[in-house]
């Protein structure tokens, strides 16, 4: 790693006009103290990545679980807006999760893009339905979705695609700022502080707030993130304990110890509900509005 430049400002302008640098985003931090780019938009070309990929001849794999009321409510646009900007022209095999195969909406697909259903138990609370993703993504990426795919997204249903995510978000492990959280002190920030949890993260450790919506890697990459988090989930559960933010915890934990090689800035996963900022320029995902009194039990 360690392959973004410093930002030093000699870096954002010319040298001879002192004009800024048209990649330059001078305002927001564009690369982590581990040396991994944090991408923001007009940071990258997206026509190279487009071409690099290409050029591998890669599947990229896309999960989401759609369990209860997730499905009707989330998922047909969820897929509708992936068709329309996620990986375009790319190879892509979309793995849907859910209890109930049948009622996954038929979804048109654009030319080498294929749509796998897994079936999965109906886990009771929300929240288990949210933790047990880790173990079943491990176990899906040690199977089919492991050897078609080259590089895999795992996302939140409940959100969908409003602007280009393509191939210069992909990377050996991938992390998503969240977007409630970029601009927090540390020492503010939600990590699990229970010294009993595997998620615990002491006070001033912790790089970045990431968000569960949004990972991404490598198949070999994923594997050791869901295996983490999978062991950690189940370790507190035998002690019973359940982290603050579920899986999101131990996935925070997990990119603590191993840091993700690219980090992709809030444009990629915003909330509408935090308003416009300046430094958001073109929001890639949009979260759906909360509504847990229709969706929870
Ligand atoms: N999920 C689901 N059914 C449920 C609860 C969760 O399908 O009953 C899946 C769905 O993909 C959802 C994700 O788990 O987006 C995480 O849950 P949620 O989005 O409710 O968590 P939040 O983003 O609010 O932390
Ligand atoms: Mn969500």
């Amino acid at each position: 790693m360690g392959v973004c430049p410093s930002a030093t400002m000699s870096l954002l302008t010319d040298n001879f006009t002192g004009a800024l640098h048209p990649w330059a985003r001078p305002e927001v931090l564009t690369c982590t103290p581990w040396g991994a780019p944090i991408i923001w938009d007009g940071t990258f070309d997206p026509d190279v990545a487009k071409q690099e990929a290409t050029q591998q001849n890669l599947t990229i794999g896309l999960t989401v679980f759609a369990v209860g009321r997730y499905l009707e409510k989330y998922l047909e646009r969820f897929l509708l807006t992936a068709e329309q900007h996620f990986m375009a022209g790319q190879r892509v095999v979309y793995y849907v999760f859910t209890e109930r195969p049948g009622a996954v909406p038929r979804v048109a697909l654009g030319p080498g893009r294929r749509l796998r259903v897994e079936r999965v138990v109906r886990e009771r609370r929300w929240q288990d339905v949210s933790m047990a993703r880790m173990r079943t993504l491990h176990a899906a990426l040690g199977g089919r979705l492991g050897r078609e795919a080259h590089f895999v997204f795992c996302m939140d249903v409940d959100q969908h695609f409003s602007g280009t995510f393509g191939p210069e978000a992909l990377a050996e492990s991938v992390a998503q700022l969240h977007s409630w959280h970029y601009h927090w002190p540390r020492w503010l920030l939600p990590f699990e502080r229970d010294a009993h949890s595997a998620a615990v993260m002491a006070r001033g450790e912790g790089d970045f707030y990431y968000h569960a919506a949004v990972f991404g890697g490598s198949v070999a990459a994923l594997r050791d993130l869901t295996a983490h988090c999978a062991r950690g989930l189940a370790w507190d559960r035998a002690r019973g304990l359940e982290a603050r933010w579920h899986d999101e915890s131990h996935l925070n934990k997990f990119f603590w110890l191993h840091k993700p090689a690219k980090v992709l800035s809030p444009e990629f996963c915003w909330s509408p509900d935090l308003g416009p900022r300046a430094e958001i320029r073109r929001p890639r995902l949009l979260w759906a509005p909360k509504e847990y009194r229709l969706l929870r039990d």
